[in-house]
């Protein structure tokens, strides 16, 4: 869907998957004016298709607009933009505990500037596509490599909101660690170099007793939608949740460490490797990070009863 003069949204049309025109004068090819969002569509056991929160997305994008000083839709046109695309491609959702639809709205300046500054139009384009569960943390714990001199976000800067340019600013740091065989980076503070910020597709926590810690949302992360999910389930678990600088070296102290995202759910992590030195924490059966992921992909996947609301179904 399009934004109009007014700068607001009108109602949108289905078209099949395929390239689409851009203009070579668009705010998005040259300078980088858009944001985009993941989501899932999952497959209950008995065939329903449900999704997860899209309110969240909806929320974020809004907030990433202003910044971005871009449109928004409304909660309403983004719900219900996504909800025609799902039901769509309905056939498409993996089987129950196979995969997912996953979900990919794209908020971009598609209208014409040559100075530089905002698009005078944007369009939301929405595509999907199956994967299969990509989700290995508990199988095989990601080992993740902190990177002390390359931080991913600056105070002021669009950390906390989904740009696009936020993303290829890691693609080296991120290459040159799968390179030497870790899984992803876990990022620090750009200030002190010193407090974990989060991973390059996932917000970071530590577990240490019956606490659990993770970065503050001060606009150098991004607020994830299963880090507020996964704060109020531990807290219903009766765990204490802290959001909160968390230093390297009490990481490296934790009992356990895992990722949160709508890509990896949440994700053990085995390791962090942090100036030569690597340190082990525990996952598999009878961790924090087990209960969690169990609690949160039952109410994803309908396996669990969703007492919060999060779920909303596709017809
Ligand atoms: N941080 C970053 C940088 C991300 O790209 C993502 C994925 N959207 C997340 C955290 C996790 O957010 P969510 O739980 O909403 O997927």
């Amino acid at each position: 869907i399009k934004s109009n003069e007014d700068r607001t949204y009108s109602n949108g049309t289905l078209v099949p998957f395929g390239t689409i025109d851009i203009n070579p004068h668009s705010a998005v090819i040259n300078y980088g004016q858009g944001l985009f969002e993941g989501m899932k569509a999952y497959r209950t056991k008995d065939g329903n298709v449900q999704l997860f929160r899209p309110e969240e997305n909806a929320l974020r994008m809004q907030m990433g607009a202003e910044r971005l000083l871009m449109p928004s839709p409304s909660v309403e046109q983004y719900i219900d933009a996504v909800k025609q695309v799902v039901h769509a491609n309905k056939r498409w959702v993996p089987p129950w505990g196979k995969g997912t639809l996953y979900i990919r709205p794209l908020l971009f300046g598609s209208g014409p500037v040559l100075g530089i500054g905002p698009a005078p139009q944007c369009t939301l384009l929405i595509f999907t596509n199956p994967i299969s569960n990509i989700y290995k943390g508990q199988t095989s714990a990601l080992n993740l490599l902190i990177n002390e001199n390359f931080p991913r976000a600056y105070p002021g800067g669009t950390g906390g909101v989904k740009s696009i340019s936020n993303y290829p600013l890691v693609f080296q740091v991120v290459k040159e660690a799968k390179a030497k065989g870790f899984s992803d980076v876990l990022f620090l503070d750009a200030v002190e170099h010193k407090y974990i910020e989060e991973v390059s597709s996932c917000n970071a926590f530590i577990v240490k007793g019956k606490v659990l810690s993770t970065a503050p949302t001060l606009g150098t992360i991004l607020p994830g939608v299963t880090r507020k999910s996964v704060i109020e389930l531990a807290r219903d678990l009766g765990y204490e949740v802290m959001e909160r600088k968390v230093s390297v070296e009490e990481l490296l102290e934790a009992d356990e460490v895992f990722c949160t995202g709508t890509a990896v759910g949440i994700s053990a992590v085995g390791s962090v490797t942090y100036k030569n030195k690597s340190v082990t924490f525990k996952t598999g059966a009878d961790t924090v990070t087990k209960k969690l992921y169990d609690l949160i992909t039952g109410i994803q996947t309908g396996l669990l009863e969703d007492k919060k609301g999060w779920v909303v179904k596709i017809d």
